[in-house]
């Protein structure tokens, strides 16, 4: 019996969802719940019973080891306090120092909301392993309020149904109106589930949505730039949270008092929409929001533009050097050519909610803005209709396949890919997007290896050391586009 427990916590384990086992020689145990938290060091621990075993055999799993999100999610959901976590966020979170020595207040609060709040990250179909979790946790619970972005944490609180509907119906309404000054956006609709879950999302705040690439100037001035930026509204809604905007300048914008602030030579799309699809932002459980099409489109549809604020790819590896990957990859998308990229932290739009997949129906191709600056257009690889669900995705690690075929060149893993990254303590991406050619890992950090090699460098300042380290790419954000071709977009089709 001991060879038998001991042999389950060293091999790879994996949850009832339907991923495709990885390797002969690994065994997919099913987790059957997961029945508390403990921490060592950095690391958070969950006591899980497995499907199939007594309880005798429960162990303590590393929480990067384990792939059952929605089993994890329901664990949290019944150990936090709901009026309790309304109540402490966001102060709470702002005393990061004194927060991590309090083991409790790590495992009651700060696990709970940042697996909430990264579960929403790509639409949960993608996994950040962070092997150090808490600190990785406390720079991203960092972020998320230095971003505005503390409304995901209000997910546990679930209105009740009558509540979500009049607040669903007032948050249509604005975006529609606040849509009337953007013609050159796909229309959306938001749509909430048939039934409330028990981790209710609010959609993103009316005023943190972009609806076309702002540069930085028009970034500066954005107290004075309501085209853009419009006002925050006081009005509490969705779990208490206020995504609506200001009515006065919902007014302003019927009245069509507001014009649009173009860049000196950006094309005036709205006279001449690129984009004539109807999209729904719909929410799932575990998953946070998903963007899907409304009807069928046909390949090479141009669907919506990629919104951001446009700044120089120094800002993309900035963040990633101070607030890690789950940060950086989540925010940042490249604009190839050009040594600038998206930063969607703060501001972005609907792009933000279209999610990963390993067999992707969208590409992103390069378009004429009129600027120096291409935009960023989603367009469909493939027809996309019913027989797909409508989906609409997008493979957004392709840049680092090549760094994760070298990786395994260099550390062969006859067990199997995934398992041999847990049991060496690497942090990695890892997708659960459950289709046929799924590649599973997605990214392998390397941070480790830059650190100890910047180390030998300082120590010893050897020529070799210091062409090995201006070899090292600089991350300007992900890179989507399949060809540094610039088209054009005339009646809602590409031409050169
Ligand atoms: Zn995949």
């Amino acid at each position: 019996m001991a060879r038998k427990v001991r042999r389950l916590t060293h091999k790879k384990r994996r949850s009832s969802r339907p991923v495709k086992t990885e390797a002969a020689g690994n065994i997919q145990y099913e987790v059957e719940k997961v029945i508390g938290t403990s921490n060592k060091g950095n690391t958070i621990y969950f006591e899980v019973k497995w499907k199939g075993f007594p309880s005798e055999e429960n162990t303590q799993e590393p929480e990067f080891r384990l792939t059952c999100d929605d089993k994890i999610l329901s664990y949290l959901v019944r150990r936090l306090d709901p009026i309790a976590y309304l109540d402490t966020i966001p102060e709470s979170i702002e005393d990061i120092k004194s927060m991590k020595n309090n083991k409790n207040y790590i495992l009651d609060v700060i696990e709970p909301l940042t697996s909430i709040g990264q579960m929403t990250v790509l639409n949960g179909s993608v996994k950040f392993v962070n092997v150090d979790s808490i600190p990785s946790r406390v720079r991203y619970l960092k972020h998320m309020i230095t971003c505005e972005q503390s409304y995901i944490l209000k997910s546990l609180f679930v209105p009740s149904e009558d509540d979500v509907r009049r607040d669903m119906k007032q948050y249509q309404e604005e975006l529609d109106l606040l849509q009337k000054s953007f013609t050159d956006y796909p229309k959306i609709t938001i749509r909430i589930p048939y039934q409330i879950q028990t981790v209710f999302y609010s959609p993103p705040p009316l005023s943190k949505l972009l609806f076309e690439p702002i540069s930085e100037a028009i970034f500066e001035e954005r107290e004075s730039d309501k085209y853009h930026f419009p006002p925050n509204s006081d009005i509490l809604g969705f779990n208490k949270v206020a995504p609506f905007i200001d009515r006065s300048h919902l007014e302003e914008i019927s009245d069509k008092k507001i014009k649009p602030i173009l860049e000196k030579d950006r094309l005036d799309f709205n006279s001449n929409p690129r984009f004539n699809v109807r999209m729904s932002l719909s929410q799932y459980p575990a998953c946070g929001w998903n963007l899907t099409l409304n009807e069928e489109v046909d390949e090479n549809t141009p669907l919506l533009v990629i919104a951001g604020i446009v700044r120089p790819v120094a800002v993309a590896q900035k963040c990633l050097e101070e607030e890690g990957e789950i940060v950086a990859f989540s925010s940042f998308i490249e604009i190839p050519n050009s040594g600038m990229c998206l930063d969607r932290r703060e501001f972005f739009d609907f792009s933000k909610y279209v999610p990963h997949n390993c067999e992707p129906t969208c590409g992103v191709r390069l378009v004429n803005s009129g600027n120096d600056v291409p935009d960023l257009v989603v367009y469909s690889l493939v027809s996309i209709d019913s027989s797909c669900t409508y989906t609409v995705s997008l493979d957004y690690f392709q840049m680092f396949q090549s760094d994760v075929k070298d990786h395994f060149l260099k550390n062969p893993a006859p067990d199997g890919q995934i398992f041999s990254l847990y049991e060496k303590l690497t942090d990695f991406v890892h997708c659960q997007c459950s289709m046929p050619s799924c590649k599973e890992v997605l990214y392998v950090s390397t941070m480790q290896k830059q650190s100890q090699k910047l180390l030998k460098s300082s120590k010893k300042k050897s020529r070799l050391d210091s062409e090995e380290e201006s070899e090292q790419k600089i991350f300007g954000g992900l890179n989507l586009v399949d060809s540094d071709r610039i088209y054009a977009i005339r009646n809602g089709e590409f031409v050169d």
